[in-house]
């Protein structure tokens, strides 16, 4: 089949593009690995994304953020502050809501919620316009580009083409790597554990990053459990590989029992409330976020560490604008797939994220570095940045929009 454009991967950046997309006379082929079945109730991955108030006010446009209110409005938890923390150092950061006009810097949201309504938001569009077409249960075989069109073969072996391949296919994205991106990596040595916990103490919706000695902790402040009331909060645990094996083997009593110990007790006890997720922490930024007739999207564009909580608020921003570039030029009647607007797209996105791409990963070494001096200078930078209220008012921005 021919298409306008060919959209490689239907995890939420690839699904958002859809959404954004279909609708505009653009005709779409949407190609995705997992079955049908995983793409419309998708099993819950531990995953709590932190999104800020522009990825929210993007949601809200896209329709997402309205189904996943009608399903459970519990699921929409408001982020009041974030404070950092170092060690036993009773000297915190407090990035507050007060520093802006919000009474919320973001907001946390099950990744698996966001990709349902994702998935229902594209197919709703589908069924309106019906302008897309879906290949589940489809890993892509090949992906080639030339001069005059973009071509990919399926693992059924079918052929396809297209004016424009959009790469939504993860942080090791085949596809990119097929017209010959290469990309830097870094490899942070470290397993990130994350899971849904209920605790004693009221986390009064603030979030925790915790650089302890040895280990990294963070809190993400849910709602309340609907169901029993219970404190609730996703738990992040960032350790070498081998100490979260030992701590995905331990049963529920004993890892809530080391949890609260991890937390100091600052939350009383604590209890495991979900499955138990690890993910290995690779930073990826791919050479170039684009190719001749073809542009990469979300964790293919820009693969970054959790610690700051920006991949899916990134893959939304390329959403955004790629999406806002390709239709602008198709209602106005120009290619979609020039190298001018495929050279705008990178330049926009790059510099939407690369500082703070290059800046979290090394705050994520300087954080998890145990020498005396690195401590000390952790310490240093902490106290200094909650003296400098304009540091804080950026940064409070940064999350919320305006001032
Ligand atoms: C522990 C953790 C916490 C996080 N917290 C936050 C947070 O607080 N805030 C935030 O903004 N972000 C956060 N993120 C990042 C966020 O989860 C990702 O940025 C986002 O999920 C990436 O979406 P994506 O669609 O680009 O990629 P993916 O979710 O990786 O989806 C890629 C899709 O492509 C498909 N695919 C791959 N290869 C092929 C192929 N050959 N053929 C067909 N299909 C293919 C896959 O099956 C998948 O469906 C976190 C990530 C982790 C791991």
């Amino acid at each position: 089949m021919n298409f306008d454009l060919l959209i490689l991967g239907a995890g939420p950046a690839g699904l958002c593009m859809t959404r954004a997309l279909s609708g505009h006379g653009l005709t779409i082929g949407v190609v995705e690995q997992q079955p049908d079945s995983a793409l419309r109730e998708p099993a819950f991955d531990g995953r709590e994304i932190a999104l800020t108030q522009r990825s929210a006010a993007t949601l809200r446009q896209l329709g997402l953020w309205q189904r996943i209110e009608q399903t459970d409005p519990a699921a929409l938890s408001p982020l009041r502050d974030a404070q950092v923390l170092n060690g036993a150092s009773p000297h915190t950061m407090r990035i507050s809501h007060t520093l802006t006009r919000r009474s919320e810097l973001g907001w946390l949201v099950s990744n698996h919620l966001i990709r349902r309504a994702a998935w229902d938001a594209a197919q709703e569009a589908t069924r309106t316009h019906g302008d897309v077409h879906w290949f589940t249960s489809q890993p892509v075989r090949q992906a080639r580009v030339q001069p005059d069109a973009a071509h990919i073969t399926l693992a059924d072996g079918s052929a396809h083409t297209a004016r424009l391949l959009i790469a939504a296919d993860s942080r090791f994205s085949n596809t990119r790597r097929a017209v010959g991106i290469g990309a830097s990596q870094h490899d942070f040595g470290r397993t990130m554990l994350v899971c849904q916990m209920t605790h004693e103490a009221d986390h009064e919706h603030v979030a925790w990053e915790w650089f302890g000695h040895g280990q990294t902790l963070a809190l993400l402040p849910m709602n309340d459990d609907p169901a029993t009331g219970a404190h609730r909060a996703s738990a992040v645990l960032t350790l070498p590989h081998q100490q979260i094996d030992a701590m995905l083997a331990l049963d529920e009593a004993a890892f809530g029992a080391d949890m609260a110990r991890r937390f100091g007790h600052r939350l009383g006890a604590m209890q495991l409330a979900s499955t138990r997720h690890a993910y290995p922490l690779v930073g990826v930024y791919p050479h170039r976020l684009v190719a001749q007739r073809l542009a990469c999207v979300g964790d293919a564009a820009v693969g970054m560490h959790p610690v700051t909580a920006h991949g899916f608020n990134f893959g939304l921003a390329g959403v955004e604008t790629l999406s806002g570039l390709l239709r602008q030029a198709h209602a106005s009647g120009h290619d979609i797939a020039t190298t001018d607007l495929l050279a705008r797209y990178q330049r926009q996105h790059r510099l939407a994220t690369r500082p703070l791409y290059e800046a979290t990963r090394l705050i994520a070494q300087l954080y998890t570095a145990e020498s005396p001096p690195a401590r000390l200078l952790r310490e240093a930078a902490l106290r200094v940045a909650e003296r400098v209220t304009p540091f804080k008012r950026i940064v409070a921005a940064s999350l919320a929009g305006g001032h």
